[in-house]
């Protein structure tokens, strides 16, 4: 595909989420969490990221479809449920990215129905100018402008997601750079 470039680089990527990483383990010290990866985007973000918590972890997967192409349908359907009950759990939800926010709200709604002790979200991305309904994540890797954003994970049509860094469709580059080192800032910053 033209014009792809990458918005971050994998050392950033992995440094973030080392940090991430140390302050769930600090949060949750001393207690059991349940982390849901939700498929298929948030695979290497999971996979990076639980392996480095310093916790008794349980993990289980779920699989939600609410895309196509670059636009949310705004339907959001459930294609695999977890398989552990999370009765009386503390649960960190794992996700990609929140866009309009209306997969994870859907998602706090279902998953509280099983009665779980807590909910946490942790986000790798976060495209706030995208919100439509009031979703926020207690965990967030890095805020982004309005791009549409594939790697790592993140497809587009179910394609390009098997890259370490994550990388941006762009035509811009005067604007991708400024993006660039406004979040690298943010890494600094934490
Ligand atoms: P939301 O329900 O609109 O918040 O959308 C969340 C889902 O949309 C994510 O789990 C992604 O699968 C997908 N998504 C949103 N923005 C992007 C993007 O920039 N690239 C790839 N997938 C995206
Ligand atoms: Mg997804």
């Amino acid at each position: 595909m033209d014009n792809i470039e990458v918005l971050i680089d994998e050392d950033t990527l992995q440094l973030r989420i080392k940090q991430l990483a140390k302050q769930i383990s600090s949060d949750y010290k001393g207690k059991d969490l349940t982390v849901i990866c939700i498929l298929k985007g948030a695979m290497y973000f999971f996979a990076d990221l639980t392996r480095r918590l310093d916790l008794n972890v349980n993990i289980d997967f779920m699989r939600l479809s609410s895309y196509e192409g670059e636009n949310s349908t705004g339907k959001v359907n459930i294609k695999l449920d977890v398989e552990n009950s999370i009765k009386g759990k503390d649960v960190l939800i794992v996700e990609d990215i929140i866009d309009s926010g209306r997969s994870m709200e859907f998602l706090f709604d279902y998953l509280s129905l099983k009665d779980p002790n807590s909910i946490k979200l942790c986000v790798l991305l976060d495209k706030p100018e995208r919100r439509i309904v009031n979703v926020n994540a207690d965990y967030v890797g890095f805020t982004i402008p309005n791009r549409f954003v594939i790697g790592y994970g993140l497809d587009l049509d179910e394609m390009y997601r098997n890259t370490p860094q994550i990388n941006c469709v762009t035509d811009d580059l005067v604007t991708l750079e400024k993006d660039v080192k406004n979040l690298k800032k943010q890494i600094e910053k934490k």
